[in-house]
């Protein structure tokens, strides 16, 4: 190759110059070695003639030069320049093409910077080039329309970006022909890495708190300067600056929302926490004024007027300290001081139970009840819990459920326990699915309806302490089903088998 790092054409190599019949002179030439590392050669080559006057062979007289002078690295100006540049905003990734432009031209052509973004619900990896430059403004566009119609493939065999999840110092000394042949998608591929054109590259690893959030990638198009031992570690050093600064800005931003659920949170919560209030003062300041005219003119208050007063104002005291419990069982969960005294329970009472306690409230929506519970699902349980769980599932089922019948159904699955709780009301759409299990979601407008957002939190948190599941299935404006799946505790597996639920569910 020449002195410049460019690849000599077949033609123009010495040898094949003095077998074409050319005396080459002294002249240096560099050949890259399979390591990766390069020697300069000084080269003499002879054709050498045969009896009939024709190149028959060449002599070829070679020794090694002096290695070429390292560029010279500044590395703590350049730390301190890339310090200044990312630490000048909360946003760090806003900074990220000026830092590349640090590096470019002064230690390679081109660089990428390239973040892992998390994986889907499959789990599965992705990568985001974050910044990428290129010192010639060709090849600059050239890179930019390879990397955005070939995305980086973590797991394609062969080529670097795998080194971007592993978290390893990756080296190539030169995108080869050979190399782009492995790692070409199409000819397409393979035609567009040519144009950007033969290069080395280094890649380390962007390590902060011990995630390896993506990798910083230096490329060069002299490939005779190979990179140094000191030029790895600079490297190295800034991509773990660069990760900190990433991680902080992630942090914050974190950090901020969690205020603005918070802030959000407390907004409804004042609501909620007030909207009981308005009909409980009001009927007590009436009973007053009744009280104070009625005194006045020497007689009673009437019975029946004091105890519907009272009605209203314990309803609203009950709906209050609901609201109020469901708040500090938050903290506790938060707390990690959900304690749970466990007792042999029937789920099928237990539903029974908390259906009973319902049926006033369905009986004046108009809501029909039912239970689906053949024989009783005996397990071990926390009875309070237990009934509390219940009790989110149905009251949401009647607060969703526009009136329409609710089924409770519960039945035994060997060593689990199964409740269903089954609505016809308004559903919920596939994207909300997950999310209302999580604190504070809430999937419905709070102008149509009251709620905290808690009750399937809690719900979820209590299940998952009793190693069970809890889960919901729905079609929007047709109903859902909330699906709660409970391991039954130490029952002994022959007391199940003998009161084994009959029909289909058996065995399974
Ligand atoms: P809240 O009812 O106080 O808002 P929950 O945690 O009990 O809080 O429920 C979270 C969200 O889940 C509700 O806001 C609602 O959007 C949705 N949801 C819960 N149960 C049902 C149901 N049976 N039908 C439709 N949507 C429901």
């Amino acid at each position: 190759m020449r002195a410049d790092g460019t690849p000599l054409p077949p033609g123009e190599s010495p040898l094949a110059r003095a077998l074409a019949g050319e005396p080459v002179d002294p002249s240096v030439w560099h050949v890259l070695r399979p390591d990766g590392t390069r020697i300069a050669l000084r080269c003499t080559a002879v054709p050498v003639k045969g009896a009939d006057g024709q190149v028959a062979a060449a002599l070829l007289r070679t020794h090694a030069v002096d290695a070429l002078p390292a560029p010279v690295l500044d590395a703590s100006r350049l730390l301190a320049e890339a310090g200044a540049l990312l630490g000048a905003s909360v946003d760090a990734e806003a900074r990220l093409e000026p830092l590349l432009k640090l590096l470019v031209p002064t230690l390679g052509e081109g660089a990428l910077l390239v973040l892992r973004t998390p994986g889907g619900a499959a789990g599965e990896e992705a990568l985001r080039v974050a910044a990428s430059l290129h010192a010639d403004a060709g090849r600059h566009s050239l890179l930019r329309e390879l990397l955005t119609r070939y995305p980086l493939d973590p797991s394609a065999p062969g080529g670097l970006p795998g080194v971007f999840v592993s978290g390893a110092v990756g080296r190539l000394p030169i995108l080869s022909e050979e190399h782009i042949a492995a790692i070409a998608r199409d000819a397409e591929h393979a035609r567009l890495m040519r144009e950007v054109g033969p290069h080395g590259c280094l890649s380390v690893p962007l390590g902060a708190r011990g995630n390896v959030l993506g990798s910083l990638m230096l490329l060069r198009s002299n490939v005779l300067r190979v990179f140094g031992a000191e030029e790895e570690h600079f490297l190295t050093e800034l991509a773990h600056r660069t990760a900190l600064y990433l991680e902080n800005a992630r942090l914050y931003r974190e950090a901020r929302e969690a205020v603005r659920q918070r802030d959000e949170f407390l907004g409804i919560a004042s609501h909620e926490l007030k909207t009981p209030l308005t009909p409980l003062s009001l009927k007590v300041q009436l009973l007053q004024k009744q009280v104070v005219v009625l005194a006045r003119e020497g007689k009673e208050v009437p019975t029946e007027r004091v105890a519907e007063a009272l009605d209203v104002v314990q309803r609203q005291v009950r709906r209050l300290s609901g609201l109020v419990d469901n708040l500090l069982d938050v903290s506790r969960i938060t707390a990690g001081r959900l304690r749970l005294e466990l007792e042999e329970l029937d789920l099928a009472s237990v539903a029974a139970e908390i259906l009973y306690r319902f049926s006033p409230a369905a009986a004046q929506a108009g809501t029909e009840l039912g239970l689906e519970a053949p024989v009783p699902v005996v397990g071990r349980w926390d009875r309070l819990r237990l009934e509390q769980v219940v009790t989110n599932l149905v009251s949401n089922a009647l607060k969703y459920g526009a009136g329409q019948p609710v089924i409770v159904g519960v039945e035994a699955h060997g060593t689990l326990a199964r409740l269903t709780v089954k609505d016809h009301g308004i559903g919920i759409a596939p994207d909300d699915l997950a999310r209302i299990f999580e604190r504070f979601e809430r999937a419905v407008s709070d102008r149509h309806y009251g709620g905290l957002g808690l009750g399937l939190y809690i719900t979820r948190q209590i299940v998952e302490a009793f190693g069970g599941t809890v889960s919901a299935v729905s079609t929007p404006g047709q109903g859902s089903t909330f699906i709660l799946e409970l391991p039954r505790g130490d029952i002994p597996e022959e007391w199940i088998s003998a009161h084994a639920a009959p029909g289909p569910t058996q065995g399974e």
